[in-house]
């Protein structure tokens, strides 16, 4: 019989940890809030892009997304599925080795709980596991930058299964002329810029 898989294999398969800072996971060290949590990191590896992480089942469901999440309901970002990640990456910032994977630097650019929305023809609340199998994922984003209902589809474009699409909701929190990914760009941790994160990595090494 094989060995059941972590859900962390291919994230730790992929990462050296005596190179990278990343949390390895798993060493307990996480500190479970209330509710679920969600995650908006800001990346500038080889290309820019935000990884917009969810907390299901242990560990932190991921989407690369490269223009970033939108306040529009008209404007559908493509999310690209990751490896899944640890929980303690939640809380990760700070500059991955340059020949590293995902080398580069990272900070929380949004961050706190949601909860999931999805409900059945019943009105019964749709587990975030089946909402992921069937490609339909629905949850109320209560972060500081980032507010209100977003859809993940996975549509699946140009053939290519780990394609999604972040679609803002119609609620409250929809606003064609924010632009946060642009306008609101510290992070909510540490008040720092992914700038700041390159210049003091840059001082560092100098
Ligand atoms: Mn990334």
């Amino acid at each position: 019989m094989p060995r059941k898989k972590s859900k962390l294999e291919t994230y730790r398969d992929k990462r050296d940890f005596a190179r990278s800072p990343e949390p390895a996971g798993g060493g307990g060290d996480w500190k479970k809030r209330g509710n679920p949590v969600f995650v908006i990191q800001q990346h500038a590896a080889s290309s820019m892009h935000f990884d917009l992480r969810l907390e299901i089942d242990g560990v932190l469901v991921s989407w690369a997304i490269p223009k970033g999440p939108s306040t529009d309901p008209e404007e559908k970002r493509l999310a690209v599925r990751t490896e899944d990640h640890p929980l303690e990456y939640a809380d990760f910032e700070g500059t991955i080795p340059e020949d590293e994977y995902g080398g580069g630097h990272v900070i929380v650019w949004d961050a706190g709980p949601f909860r999931n929305l999805k409900r059945d023809e019943e009105g019964d609340e749709v587990s975030l596991e089946k909402c992921l199998d069937n490609g339909q994922v629905e949850v109320w984003l209560e972060g500081k930058k980032i507010r209100g209902g977003y859809a993940l589809v996975n549509s699946k474009m140009g053939g290519v299964e780990k394609n999604w699409l972040l679609i803002k909701m119609k609620d409250e929190g929809a606003d064609a002329r924010r632009n946060p990914v642009s306008t609101e760009p510290e992070s909510v941790l540490s008040g720092r810029t992914i700038e700041d994160v390159r210049e003091s990595a840059e001082d560092e090494s100098a």
